[in-house]
């Protein structure tokens, strides 16, 4: 087909909500059969809420916000955010953090008032010599319901205790189980890849009628992924919102970016999904059939 010309296509994606970075894209979207889409910040609204405190035995509850906050000064991630906004909330003091670290996926980690203190995934507070299983049913039951649980360490190796366990909650998009009901309907397979716990992303997963969910998956995974599915044939989209998802929107035929997210996302993205509604990807699609089929 001849190519679509980059006026028309930006023209016809603005009145759909969608921004064109190329036509191509837009062109190659009618004939994706496979979307891997994130979670937090594409299904759901990336504004997380700390909805819950758990605390080990004997430790205060605002010393778990204010050894989590020390941290959470540090980071850029939204779930830091959500940490920072319930201590707002609250007459807390954040301790100084040094030698502040960001391990993408996992957590954060630093030391604050001469302790090693580790914030994160369960498998980043085990690494850190960490026993969870004072707090860990009980998280689980939250990471059921969709939250995600954060466990808070101090001290390393055999002095490293558990003190408490923060979860947030980041409900989903209104429309994103209609937009997902309507592109099965297409028969367009989605995945669901999130560097969240299993349970979470399982429970989100439930909520809006996805069965494929890879969990715990780091950036590089997510890139994997989408040249595994290109590999075996698959035409593949990828939508996200986040740094970590950079890469996989660039390895993707076609890139989908929340205009909600990370610059870097909108970037790599050959097609922008503005206010991140999730629909325009079908009214994009159904623009993308139109045009092939007037070129032809
Ligand atoms: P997603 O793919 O859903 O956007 P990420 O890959 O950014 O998620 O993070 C995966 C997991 O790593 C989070 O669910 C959380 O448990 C942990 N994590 C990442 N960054 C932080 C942080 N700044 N503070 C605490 N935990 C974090
Ligand atoms: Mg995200």
């Amino acid at each position: 087909a001849t190519p679509m010309s980059i006026m028309t296509a930006t023209g016809r994606g603005a009145q759909a909500g969608v921004l064109v970075k190329t036509a191509e894209a837009l062109e190659r979207l009618a004939s994706v059969d496979t979307i891997v889409v994130d979670k937090t910040g594409t299904l759901t609204e990336g504004r997380p809420i700390v909805s819950d405190v758990l605390t080990a035995d004997g430790v205060n509850e605002n010393t778990v916000l204010q050894l989590a906050g020390a941290l959470e000064k540090g980071s850029e991630h939204p779930l830091a955010e959500a940490i920072l906004d319930a201590i707002a909330h609250r007459d807390i003091d954040l301790p100084d953090a040094r030698e502040f670290q960001a391990m993408t996926g996992k957590g954060v980690t630093a030391s604050v008032m001469g302790e090693s203190v580790v914030f994160g995934n369960a498998a980043f507070a085990q690494e850190a010599g960490a026993d969870l299983s004072e707090l860990q049913e009980r998280a689980e039951e939250l990471a059921h319901l969709g939250k995600t649980a954060m466990y808070l360490v101090r001290g390393k190796g055999d002095k490293a205790a558990l003190l408490g366990v923060i979860a947030v909650a980041d409900p989903v998009k209104p429309n994103a189980k209609a937009a997902i009901g309507a592109l099965h309907k297409d028969n367009i397979r989605i995945v669901m890849a999130t560097g969240d716990a299993p349970r979470t992303a399982e429970a989100v997963a439930k909520t809006l009628g996805i069965d494929d969910v890879r969990a715990g998956v780091l950036p590089e995974g997510k890139q994997k992924l989408i040249e595994e599915l290109k590999a075996a044939g698959h035409i593949v989209a990828m939508a996200g919102d986040g740094v970590n998802d950079a890469p996989a929107l660039a390895a993707a035929d076609v890139g989908l970016a929340m205009g909600t997210g990370a610059d870097v996302a909108v970037e790599s993205a050959g097609l922008t999904l503005l206010k991140g509604d999730l629909e325009g990807i079908l009214r994009a699609r159904n623009l993308a059939r139109e045009t092939v089929r007037n070129i032809r």
